[in-house]
């Protein structure tokens, strides 16, 4: 047994203690999925472009029992001591208001709404999460919860559906009754998730192949440093960088800025005004650096690719505009410890930063991370290493 599988049968137990300790028998089984870390690709999902993300071993998990009514409970080791209660033939998204102990409850809740809505018939059920994916922090928790519950909800109703169905089943949950104008990346990375590798997926069409990460054989780990500095997805920043793109998009005439090119740039620059421009500069090149960092890592190896981690994070942070000082900071440190590349990852403004560190240099990079936060008199860190793991599963 791996040491992945002892912690997610001791993880399980516990989830299933929960579960009978909230409603009183015994789960009908156990769901898991993975939070992820974006290795590079970012805001390009919306725009129909190239994301290269990883399923990570931090997971949620859910607890499930199919119930012989409508009625259904959720509870969560995150939210209130009270379930939150629905029926589903009378749930309607536009008026849903668990609470704000309860909000969380959307993202379930959305699940099993989509699901009903592509024309699945989802029993009644109880459900108790679980999760290690730190809140809000980058690594979507909120795809590891939407995934872990519709790969429950699917299995509970008999419905041979896809992985990448259930995927967008999540992402519409997230889109529509959350009220998150997320892409589709951060599902498909839960979903299609495979030990060592990242899920190299074309956002347009959504074909996909897994790329072998090798980080291992080159020596290397991939350290997050969550910044503790909280994002707000369905709001502000990330809104107005889709909005920014969309402009972009129309006003080149495209369908979506994965249809530009760096030779279209110079039109661009003549067309768009200076801001629109360096949004659709940032999407153009970062789909490029997608497709090379994919290529290195077949031809070369993870250690290859630190330049274009690097030259992806100026990017967001000089023309798209969504790092913040704590990430910087982060970057800049790790690098200078000795990361041979790191940049933020997620929607930004706050979140985690990744930096590919040597083995030998990771306690190096920890403490000079923690040491400039400090000096900055920011809020300490957490610093930790994820490997890439497996998607969702039933345990
Ligand atoms: P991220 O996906 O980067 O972690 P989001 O804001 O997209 O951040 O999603 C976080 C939200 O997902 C939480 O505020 C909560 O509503 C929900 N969530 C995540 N994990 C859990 C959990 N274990 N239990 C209940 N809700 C959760
Ligand atoms: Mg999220």
């Amino acid at each position: 047994m791996t040491p992945t599988d002892t912690a997610g049968t001791a993880g399980a137990a516990a989830v299933a203690v929960a579960f009978t300790a909230h409603f009183g028998h015994a789960p009908d089984g156990l769901w898991q999925a993975p939070g992820r870390v974006n290795l590079i690709g970012e805001h390009t999902d919306y725009n129909e472009g190239l994301v290269l993300p990883f399923a990570i071993d931090r997971t949620t998990t859910v607890a499930v029992a199919a119930r012989s009514d409508r009625r259904v409970l959720l509870a969560s080791a995150f939210g209130a001591a009270a379930p939150v209660e629905f029926d589903l033939d009378t749930f309607n998204p536009e008026t849903f208001e668990p609470g704000p102990a309860g909000a969380w409850a959307a993202y379930p809740a959305g699940v099993a709404w989509e699901l009903e809505r592509a024309g699945v018939s989802v029993p009644g059920f109880e459900l108790f999460v679980s999760s290690d994916v730190p809140v809000g922090a980058g690594l979507s928790s909120s795809a590891a919860l939407e995934c872990a519950v519709a790969s429950a909800l699917a299995a509970l109703a008999g419905a041979d559906l896809a992985a990448t169905d259930l995927a967008d089943i999540g992402r519409r949950a997230e889109n529509n009754v959350v009220g998150a104008p997320t892409g589709i990346m951060d599902q498909y990375a839960s979903m299609l998730g495979a030990e060592d590798c990242a899920v190299y997926l074309d956002c347009r069409d959504g074909s996909f192949a897994r790329v072998p990460l090798g980080l291992e054989e080159a020596g290397l780990v991939c350290l997050v440093i969550d910044t503790k500095v909280s994002h707000a997805h369905a709001s502000g920043g990330y809104a107005a960088r889709r909005a920014s793109c969309a402009r972009g998009a129309e006003l080149m005439g495209v369908a979506a800025l994965r249809d530009l090119g760096a030779a279209d740039l110079p039109r661009a620059e003549s067309i768009l005004d200076g801001e629109t421009f360096r949004r659709v500069r940032h999407i153009v090149h970062e789909n490029e650096r997608v497709a090379r960092t994919a290529g290195l890592l077949e031809s070369r190896g993870a250690a290859a690719i630190g330049a274009l981690l690097d030259a992806s994070h100026r990017s967001m942070r000089d023309d798209f505009e969504i790092s913040c000082p704590e990430l910087d900071l982060a970057v800049d440190t790790a690098r200078a410890a000795g990361a041979i590349g790191a940049r933020m990852t997620g929607g930004g403004f706050g979140g985690s930063a990744i930096a590919l560190v040597p083995g030998p240099d990771i306690g190096r990079v920890e403490e000079a991370v923690q040491q400039a936060f400090a000096g900055h008199g920011f809020r300490a860190p957490d610093i930790f290493a994820v490997r890439a793991a497996a998607g969702a599963r039933r345990l």
